[in-house]
């Protein structure tokens, strides 16, 4: 149950012992990246001193035991995600490739002159230029579905724009600087309606909450394995089988090839078609191992604690005068969104902020989080982004709110003393 979460966890956790000039570490940065749990370091020593080889190839005891490991963890993703069969799930270095993976082959199989592809105005930058490069070859137009007034996507704007011009829809699942949670299933029932594929960049939502595939009913699915507890180098793409089977492959190579003449080859079906050259082995199998971590702790306890503690930071924070908090208010309107909070404050910047609560212990992130188009509309050039995960503590936050307070009334504490470069911009 939730009790088991938040502290009790935290020892699994090696990194939060880390001490930052002296004081404990407040790591608030898991929307960027999370950290590993012993059982996820231990699975990566493991494979190196029993079971490398490369995957795939010879008949030899490692490299039976090294492919074993690596589809054993394809298959834990696909259970993960629900996936209907195993070779829906594509190993990538992260959920990038998987969008530049299919915006290069179904994308260029699929999309001509005139077709119209639907954004949202808060994607990740990683779900807005595969598509922009794509569009500029083929002379496709890009719509955004805008935001409502609570900084909610507005499904009146989606509806507004889908018509039997569009061919693709990408969309976030959990903004990574809103926090605000997609209504997905419906946007992929309204797309399928007129013809159109989904994607859904579901990097935010994957390692917090229970997400499935077949229910969503989406084409396909991004996620990145180092914000789920595992490490970087490994992401997945989901695919329905049929639509993986009929695009054409990207990176040619070992190991996603059937036959190879001197004048032409003929490819393996999916997922070893996407998956050209050595894989990250060790990245999934350690995967397949944050997998077995978060059902352990089961992903519905997940959501359920960090509802908790996000409202928690959300109050906290609003309680601040002067901060500006970006997203719907899951207080006033009664929406759950996700346990991160991008916010500004009215007379400071936020690199300086943030740079000072680094003194004090404290890891958020300052910048535009690749949502620069958002935060134009937003009015603002970069945020502070606090982003929480399982094993954060409201006792963490409140540390955070005092650095917060602290490095506030410092700032007010400095004379008004035009044209003095303080050198932190
Ligand atoms: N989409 C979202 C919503 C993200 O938060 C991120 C990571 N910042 C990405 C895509 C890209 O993931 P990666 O860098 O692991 O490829």
């Amino acid at each position: 149950t939730s009790t088991t979460l938040g502290s009790p966890l935290r020892s699994d956790f090696p990194i939060l012992d880390e001490r930052i000039d002296g004081k404990p570490l407040v790591y608030f940065d898991n929307a960027a990246s999370s950290h590993m749990p012993k059982p996820v370091l231990e699975a990566i020593e493991r494979y190196y001193q029993h079971q490398h080889s490369n995957v795939h190839r010879g008949a030899h005891t490692l490299a039976l035991r090294a492919t074993e490991a690596f589809e054993s963890a394809r298959s834990s993703v696909a259970a993960f995600l629900n996936a209907r069969r195993r070779e829906e799930i594509v190993f990538t270095s992260g959920a990038t490739e998987g969008i530049n993976l299919v915006a290069q082959t179904w994308g260029e199989a699929n999309i001509g002159e005139g077709d119209e592809i639907i954004l949202s105005v808060m994607e990740h930058h990683s779900n807005i230029v595969p598509w922009q490069l794509l569009a500029k070859r083929k002379g496709a137009t890009i719509k955004y579905i805008q935001m409502d007034e609570n900084e909610c996507l507005d499904m009146s704007s989606f509806e507004s724009l889908l018509s039997p011009r569009t061919k693709m829809v990408g969309i976030v699942a959990v903004s990574n600087t809103l926090g605000c949670s997609n209504p997905i299933a419906e946007i992929v029932r309204q797309s399928h309606a007129v013809g159109a594929k989904v994607l859904v960049d579901a990097c935010q939502a994957v390692p917090h909450k229970k997400i499935d595939v077949n229910a969503l009913d989406c084409d396909w699915l991004v996620a990145s394995g180092h914000k789920m507890m595992g490490p970087t180098g490994i992401g997945v793409l989901y695919g329905k089988y049929e639509v993986l089977e009929s695009m054409p492959p990207w990176m040619g190579g070992g190991e996603m090839i059937e036959d190879v003449y001197f004048d032409h080859s003929t490819y393996l079906d999916p997922p070893s078609r996407f998956e050209a050259g050595t894989p990250p082995i060790a990245q999934a199998v350690a995967l397949g191992a944050a997998v077995d971590y978060l059902n352990k702790l089961g992903m519905d306890n997940i959501a359920e604690y960090e509802k908790d503690v996000s409202s928690y930071l959300y109050r906290r924070l609003g309680d601040i005068p002067d901060l500006r908090l970006y997203g719907p208010d899951p207080i006033a309107q009664g929406h759950s969104r996700a346990a991160l909070v991008a916010f500004n404050h009215d007379n400071i910047h936020a690199s300086d902020l943030s740079t000072f609560l680094d003194q004090e212990g404290i890891a958020v992130r300052a910048g535009h989080h690749c949502t620069q188009p958002l935060h134009r509309l937003l009015g603002a050039a970069g945020s502070i982004r606090a982003s929480l995960y399982v094993y954060n503590t409201r006792q963490e936050i409140d540390c955070f709110i005092d650095a917060l307070h602290r490095v506030i009334q410092m700032f007010s504490d400095i004379p008004e003393a035009p044209g003095i470069d303080l050198g932190f911009a």
